[in-house]
C-alpha cells in the first residue's frame, strides 16, 4: 500500500498568529488520518514543529538552497530546515520555476541536498496553460520527470506532486479523466526508470485548486495518493475535510 499524504503549502502567507490554524487542525484530524504535512513560511518552521508536537502532523519548507552552507545571502539550506524539526521540503514549485527561473537541473540538485539533510523532497512538476491547450502536457511532464528526479529517487526520499500551472490558485481543475491520464503516465514513467518496487511506491500528489468540495472526486483516481494544497490549507476548517476525504479514499 502506498502512503497517502495531504500536504499544505502556505506559500508567503502567515505570521505566528496563523499557527492557531495548525493548533485547530490538530483537533480536527480524523482517527485514521493519512500523513499530513504543513509547509509554512520558513520563519515559522521551528514554531510550527513545536505546535504540531506529537500529533503526527509533519512540517516542511517550501524551498531550499542546493548548498549546505556558504555565501548565499537570504537563502536557507536543507540542513537548516532539518534542524528546525521539519521532515520535508518542496522543490520545483512552479512559482519558483517561473519567478526565480529554476530549471530541472536546479531542482535535481535541491532534491539531492534535501536527501543529504535527511529530508523528503516533494518534487513539483506541471505544464503551463499554453502547453495544456497545445496538448503538450505529457511531453512536458516526461521532460520534467527526466530532468528533475535524481537517479537515486526512492519511495522514502521523494514525493512527486503533479500541479498543472493553469490550475494553481485559479479555481480551474482538470477533469478526473485528465488527472487519471497524467498520473497513470507518471506512474508508468517512474516504474520504467526506477523499477516497479520503487516506482509503484512513490506517492503521487495532485495539486491545483483542491478544495473541500472537489477533493473526494480527485482522490478517486488510483494513482492519486494525496494532494498538495495551497489556498485551502490556510484554514483548518478547509483543510480538515480534504484530509478526511483522503482518509476515506
Ligand atoms: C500550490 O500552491 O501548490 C497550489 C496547489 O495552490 P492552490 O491549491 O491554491 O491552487
Amino acid at each position: 500500500m502506498r502512503r497517502k499524504l495531504a500536504a499544505g503549502n502556505w506559500k508567503m502567507n502567515g505570521t505566528a498568529a496563523n499557527l492557531a490554524e495548525l493548533e485547530a487542525l490538530k483537533s480536527l484530524m480524523p482517527v485514521d488520518a493519512p500523513d499530513v504535512l504543513i509547509c509554512p513560511p520558513a520563519p515559522l518552521l521551528f514554531r510550527a514543529h513545536e505546535v504540531a508536537g506529537d500529533t503526527g502532523i509533519q512540517i516542511g519548507a517550501q524551498d531550499c538552497h542546493n548548498h549546505e552552507s556558504g555565501a548565499f545571502t537570504g537563502d536557507i539550506s536543507a540542513t537548516m530546515i532539518a534542524d528546525t524539526g521539519a521532515t520535508h521540503v518542496i522543490v520545483g514549485h512552479s512559482e519558483r520555476r517561473e519567478a526565480y527561473e529554476e530549471h530541472d537541473s536546479d531542482i535535481r540538485k535541491k532534491a539531492k541536498a534535501a536527501w543529504a539533510a535527511g529530508l523528503t523532497a516533494v518534487i513539483c512538476i506541471g505544464e503551463s496553460g499554453d502547453d495544456h491547450e497545445a496538448n503538450n502536457t505529457l511531453e512536458i511532464i516526461a521532460g520534467q520527470l527526466a530532468g528533475s528526479l535524481p537517479d537515486a529517487t526512492s519511495a522514502t526520499n521523494t514525493v512527486i506532486a503533479y500541479e498543472p500551472i493553469w490550475a494553481i490558485g485559479t479555481g480551474k481543475v482538470p477533469t478526473l479523466e485528465q488527472i487519471v491520464q497524467v498520473h497513470d503516465f507518471i506512474r508508468a514513467k517512474i516504474i520504467t526508470r526506477f523499477g516497479a518496487e520503487i516506482g509503484d511506491m512513490i506517492p503521487l500528489l495532485y495539486g491545483g485548486s483542491v478544495k473541500p468540495d472537489n477533493a473526494a472526486t480527485i482522490f478517486e483516481a488510483e494513482n492519486v495518493d494525496g494532494a498538495l494544497v495551497g489556498g485551502a490549507s490556510l484554514k483548518a476548517a478547509d483543510f480538515a475535510p480534504i484530509i478526511e476525504a483522503l482518509a476515506a479514499s
